[in-house]
C-alpha cells in the first residue's frame, strides 16, 4: 500500500537506517502517517507558516506537516542516526525541509524563521517541558512564535491547561494561561508509538495572547507563584513570608483571603498580587 507522500513507510525507513529506539532520547516514535498528518492539522492552516519542528526523528511528523502543506519546516534532532531518513524527505520537498542536527535546548533556531512561525514537536517529555518554559519566557511578548502543538505525557499536558482547585493546577498553569489560549487536542494511549512508552499521551496546542491576559511583571509574577506553590497546602499568609512586611495586608488589599491555599487563587488574582509585590 503506497504512503501520503510516496516516500516508503515508517518501518523499512527505521529497518533500512537502523534506528533502533533509544531510551535515553527518549525515542517512541510515532509510524502511523495518517496519525501524524492529523497532528499536524492541529497546528492549523501551515501553508503560509515557517514551522519549527524539534526531535523530528525518523521523520513522521515532518512527512505530515509537509504533507498538509507546510510553507517550511526547520527540523532540530539530536540523533545524528536519523540525518539521512531526514535527508531523503528534503529530497522529496526541495527546498522546504532544512536540517539541522543539533540539541535543541543549546542551539537557539527560531531567528533562522520568518514569521508567521509555528512550533509543533513530538519531544521527550522533560525536554518537552523545558523547552515549553522557555517558549513561554521571552524577553518580551508577544513571542515570535503564532502557536506551540506539543505532544506531552498525558499528566503534564493536565497541568498546563488545569483551572483553580483542580489536582493539576500549579505554575505550568499559569505561566501557560496567562498568555496563551491553551487546549489538549489529542489523546493518544501508549499503542500509537513505537515502542509503546508506559504512560498515556496527549498534543497540547497553545495560541499565543497578543497581550498578557491581565497586566503584571513576569519576573515578579514567576516569582509569586514559585513561593506560592512551593509550599501549596499552606495558606498564602505563611507561603508567602519570603516577600516580607506585612503579607496579611497586601494579601487583604487585592482580595486575596489570607487563609487561602496557592490551588484556590486564580491568574487574574495572582497578577493582581505580583502588581500590589511590585508597587511596593
Ligand atoms: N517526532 C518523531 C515522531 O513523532 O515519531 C520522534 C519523536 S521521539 C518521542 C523524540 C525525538 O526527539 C527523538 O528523535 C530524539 O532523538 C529527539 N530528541 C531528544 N532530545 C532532543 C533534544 N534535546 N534536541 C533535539 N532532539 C531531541
Amino acid at each position: 500500500m503506497g504512503t501520503i507522500d510516496g516516500l516508503p513507510p515508517l518501518r523499512d525507513v527505521i529497518r533500512d537506517h537502523d534506528l533502533v529506539a533509544k531510551k535515553q532520547l527518549g525515542q517512541n516514535f510515532l509510524l502511523d502517517l495518517n496519525l501524524t498528518a492529523k497532528i499536524a492539522r492541529l497546528a492549523g492552516d501551515l501553508s503560509a507558516c515557517d514551522v519549527l519542528e524539534v526531535g523530528p526523528g525518523p521523520g513522521g511528523l515532518t512527512r505530515g506537516l509537509l504533507a498538509e502543506g507546510a510553507r517550511r519546516v526547520l527540523a532540530v534532532e539530536k540523533d545524528p542516526r536519523c540525518i539521512p531518513a531526514l535527508d531523503e524527505i528534503a529530497a522529496a520537498y526541495p527546498g522546504k525541509l532544512e536540517i539541522v542536527n543539533g540539541d535543541a535546548l543549546e542551539v537557539d533556531v527560531l531567528a533562522h524563521l520568518v514569521p508567521p512561525i509555528r512550533i509543533v514537536a513530538n519531544l521527550p517529555y522533560n525536554v518537552g517541558t523545558e523547552l515549553l518554559i522557555r517558549w513561554l519566557s521571552p524577553a518580551m511578548w508577544p513571542p515570535v512564535w503564532d502557536s506551540l502543538t506539543l505532544m506531552f505525557q498525558k499528566e503534564v499536558a493536565e497541568r498546563i491547561v488545569a483551572k483553580p482547585r483542580g489536582n493539576h493546577y500549579g505554575r505550568l498553569a499559569i505561566l501557560s494561561q496567562w498568555r496563551t489560549d491553551a487546549k489538549i487536542v489529542m489523546h493518544l494511549p501508549p499503542e500509537a508509538f513505537t515502542p509503546a512508552p508506559k504512560v498515556h499521551s496527549a498534543v497540547v496546542h497553545l495560541k499565543r495572547l497578543d497581550e498578557p491576559r491581565y497586566p503584571a511583571d513576569p519576573a515578579v509574577l514567576s516569582r509569586v507563584t514559585a513561593m506560592a506553590f512551593n509550599q501549596r497546602r499552606k495558606m498564602l499568609r505563611s507561603s508567602l513570608k519570603g516577600l516580607g512586611g506585612d503579607v496579611e495586608a497586601l494579601l487583604n488589599s487585592v482580595g486575596i483571603v489570607p487563609t487561602a491555599r496557592a490551588e484556590e487563587i486564580g491568574i487574574e488574582a495572582f497578577c493582581a498580587l505580583a502588581r500590589a509585590v511590585a508597587a511596593r
